[in-house]
């Protein structure tokens, strides 16, 4: 994104009821104040979503019924939004296991969990300034070549009637030798991408 110019440092976590604004960056923009003034002009609405998501939640702890006899009124949680640069985790309420959102870079979203928490072992890193740790870091995939099977692939085909798979992925010289001939394309009906990997 930083590349094409189009980064945006503007994200939030929410974690329960509270906006936690990356507001690191002084272009940031506060991503929770469109979703603030939602909740408070169409409260409706949102008390109505509200509902849905925690009927959902009762069902599958098996309380439906408990909860259609249920007639108190029910209430919005009270969110909040702080900075998330001075906020800790200590001042967080949270649940273990519980999904939380990320989102960043307009709308995309990230299911966050925070899955175990324990006290310090001697054996773990002491210094603070080392955290966050990372643990895991997923492995970038390279394909290859759909076609040669042998060299690595450089574009990705969509709807392309002549190719073996949908989408599939070609290195560069199979991809002309299919689609072209004499320097001239032979069919323009797909859709065609560089691919790195993923
Ligand atoms: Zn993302
Ligand atoms: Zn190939």
């Amino acid at each position: 994104m930083k590349k094409v110019g189009q980064y945006d440092p503007s994200g939030y976590f929410l974690v329960e009821d509270v906006f936690c604004n990356d507001t690191r960056e002084p272009s940031a923009i506060d991503y929770s104040k469109p979703i603030f003034k939602w909740l408070e002009h169409c409260r409706n609405d949102a008390l109505e979503k509200w509902e849905f998501i925690v009927a959902g939640e009762q069902q599958q702890h098996q309380k439906q019924k408990a909860f259609l006899d249920n007639n108190e009124k029910l209430q919005l949680p009270r969110f909040k939004a702080v900075h998330m640069q001075k906020t800790r985790f200590c001042d967080l309420g949270f649940r273990l296991g519980a999904g939380y959102l990320y989102c960043h870079q307009g709308d995309c979203k990230h299911l966050i969990v925070i899955r175990d928490m324990r006290l310090i072992h001697p054996e773990d890193v002491q210094s603070r300034a080392s955290y966050p740790l990372i643990t895991f870091q997923s492995k970038l995939r390279f394909r290859k070549c759909s076609i040669c099977k042998i060299y690595k692939a450089t574009k990705v085909t969509v709807d392309d009637k002549w190719a073996l798979e949908n989408p599939c992925y070609f290195c560069d010289l199979c991809y002309y030798m299919l689609h072209y001939a004499n320097g001239s394309l032979l069919y323009s009906d797909f859709s065609v991408y560089d691919y790195l990997h993923e």
